[in-house]
């Protein structure tokens, strides 16, 4: 089913004159909204009018995460605050979040493509939809549910989180479709499974999944293990949140993008070259129609490739694949973005704590688990006695509970995620052969 088709199927020809007569109406935009991009223009001797469509793409500035951190909050808004009627946030680099707005019109666009991503998904009107992506001022759980209620699907917002009465909804309710991260839904059917569910005894049909990095190994497991068919969500908030792309379940080979609304390009991450068709890059956006954030050409660090050809389910909009990796150095813990800097600014300045870290991942029954390990100083080490840190004490000493505390604390409130903290003796954190240490040691296989 198609939610929108005639935009869906448009020819590519059409597709591109669309496009075109939008991106010189931003780029205008934004020359005379954003003090940001005016000056960048004005400093590249670039004109508005010099763009006269998508060829001339290259041609314009990129924006990147931190320009957006530099602005910090409203900065690169090109709407006066008044104007917008909702606020979300995702996690930075810094500790301070990056923050998105959206006007009305905004608003009226985010549920159009989500409706569009329910269509791809092949859910349908009078659909029951069980929503455990997170609801706040993550974009998540909100965009699914004004998308749903565009297309006349029942939503049950019942967040992310509380296994217990996930399962209840599913039995009870009996959704049709759900949506959470990848990694949760691998929890869920072990859940489900483990008390006896017989997944012939529910209803839900698709899992639209997204928000974090998954593979094509976790799908089979899903489906195999609850007879559901799961599809591919992909979206950032400073784009528009979840609703940038979707896999179609026809073919469940690349995620459509929605590129009526957002324009996308494949770049080398170091040079900033476009890449040819089909290999992998750095995905880039420019929003189209955004009025509260529009961005040119935003640097969303993720790495993936795009295909162009035409789809087996009539759609003719490009479509991306998986998301491969990062280009720089960001992490996904439990669908909230890390940044190493950001522990390593948690960690600055907590007496008795040496700026020598490591953060090590796992999973633990399908879920992220996050442990910081990190240096005590010389001076605290030699007051407390190096028994406590060779792993042989018998009990862990008040200093050290204490000091363990303090630093969970304070990683809790610059990251907004529980981390478990290892304290270690100096010199002990892990390093590689060249004496370097190690920053991360990623141990979560995706399974
Ligand atoms: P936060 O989760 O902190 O609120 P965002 O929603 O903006 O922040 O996070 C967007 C990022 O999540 C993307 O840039 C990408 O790295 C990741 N992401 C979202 N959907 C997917 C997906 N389907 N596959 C892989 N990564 C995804
Ligand atoms: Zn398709």
């Amino acid at each position: 089913m198609f939610w929108n088709e005639k935009i869906e199927t448009m020819p590519r020809d059409e597709l591109a004159a669309l496009q075109g007569e939008r991106l010189r109406k931003i780029v205008a935009y934004v020359y005379e909204r954003v003090p940001f991009y005016k000056e960048k223009f004005d400093q590249m001797g670039l004109k508005p009018d010099d763009i006269r469509g998508v060829e001339d793409l290259g041609r314009l500035p990129f924006t990147k995460k931190t320009d957006l951190r530099d602005t910090y909050p409203f900065g690169m808004f090109a709407v006066p605050r008044e104007e917008l009627i909702r606020i979300h946030a995702s996690s930075g680099t810094t500790g301070k979040p990056t923050v998105v707005g959206y006007t009305r019109d905004d608003l009226q666009v985010w549920a159009e493509v989500c409706a569009r991503c329910f269509a791809l998904s092949g859910a349908r009107p009078g659909d029951m939809f069980q929503n455990a992506y997170g609801y706040g001022l993550f974009t998540g759980g909100l965009g699914m549910h004004y998308g749903a209620e565009y297309m006349g699907i029942s939503v049950i917002p019942v967040s992310g989180g509380n296994t217990a009465r996930q399962i209840m909804i599913l039995q009870d309710f009996q959704p049709d479709v759900m949506a959470c991260t990848p990694s949760y839904a691998l929890t869920l059917a072990d859940r489900l499974l483990e008390e006896g569910v017989n997944p012939a005894d529910l209803r839900v049909r698709v899992f639209i999944l997204g928000a974090e990095p998954w593979t094509e190994e976790m799908r089979a497991e899903l489906e195999e293990k609850l007879q559901v068919d799961a599809v591919n969500i992909y979206g950032l908030s400073e784009i528009i949140g979840p609703g940038v792309s979707n896999e179609c379940i026809e073919a469940k080979d690349g995620m459509h993008i929605m590129e009526d609304h957002f324009l996308p390009e494949i770049i080398n991450p170091d040079t900033g070259e476009p890449m040819p068709e089909g290999e992998v890059g750095e995905l880039v956006f420019t929003t189209l129609t955004k009025q509260a954030l529009p961005l040119i050409r935003y640097r969303t660090g993720d790495l993936c490739s795009i295909t162009y050809e035409k789809c087996k389910c009539g759609r003719t909009h490009a479509r991306m694949s998986r998301i491969l990796g990062r280009a720089d150095d960001m992490l996904i813990v439990r669908g909230v973005n890390v940044f190493p800097s950001q522990i390593e600014s948690a960690l600055l300045n907590i007496e008795h704590i040496a700026p020598h870290y490591c953060l090590v991942l796992s999973r633990e029954e399908h879920l992220d688990v996050m442990e910081v390990q990190v240096e005590v100083t010389d001076e605290f080490f030699r007051e407390v006695g190096d028994e406590v840190f060779s792993g042989h004490a018998m009990e862990i000493v008040e200093e050290v509970r204490e000091l363990e505390n303090i630093v969970r604390t304070r990683l809790r409130e610059t990251l907004g995620l529980n981390a478990r903290v290892k304290l270690l003796g100096p010199g002990e954190a892990p390093r590689s052969q060249g004496g370097k240490l190690k920053r991360v040691i990623d141990n979560r296989v995706l399974k």
